[in-house]
């Protein structure tokens, strides 16, 4: 989806906007949904500010048991970029050559589908978690402890320091 913001570029004072649903490919990530955004971009004399909030889910893979869920995806974000920024030679091509914003921009003609899918990346998850109490797998036997205790969880503890943990407990 690519949007002309030359009007609004030439327009001070100007806002426009726009909602956004379509599916989006990003490579390395599988959406399970179409991205919804709404945009916000106005002209403030100085500046033009690119102002978004997306949301879409992804299929994640928790970093304590390996299953995949689905996981909601959002943020928001703003952008603003001068006027020098986005000045255009005699050809309308961009003059500055900040690769950022040559990126999205293509003279005056904004990559919507391409702003979207940078900002998805920057908001993917370090260490996913299915729950946020996932028990993880049992380092000895694999199984998902999520769906049950296994035997060697028991026998890994040591009498002696189960006094501990209890004591530890009680403390807390
Ligand atoms: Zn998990
Ligand atoms: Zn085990």
């Amino acid at each position: 989806m690519k949007l002309d913001l030359s009007e609004l570029i030439k327009s001070p004072g100007a806002i426009i906007p726009y909602h956004f649903e379509e599916e989006i490919e990003v490579d390395g990530v599988e959406l399970l949904e179409p991205v919804v955004a709404d945009f916000k971009f106005s002209n403030t004399n100085r500046s033009i500010i690119i102002e978004g909030e997306f949301y879409t889910s992804i299929m994640a893979e928790c970093v304590r048991c390996l299953e995949h869920f689905k996981m909601p995806l959002k943020s928001a974000f703003r952008e603003a970029y001068t006027r020098q920024d986005l000045a255009l030679d005699a050809k309308g091509n961009l003059i500055t050559d900040d690769e950022d914003i040559r990126s999205i921009f293509e003279g005056h003609i904004l990559d919507l589908t391409e702003l979207l899918r940078q900002n998805i990346i920057l908001a993917l998850p370090v260490a996913p978690l299915c729950s946020p109490d996932c028990k993880g797998l049992c380092p000895i036997c694999g199984k998902n402890l999520n769906e049950g205790e296994c035997q060697c969880n028991k026998q890994r503890i040591d009498p002696r320091w189960r006094k501990l943990l209890n004591y530890k407990k009680k403390e807390v």
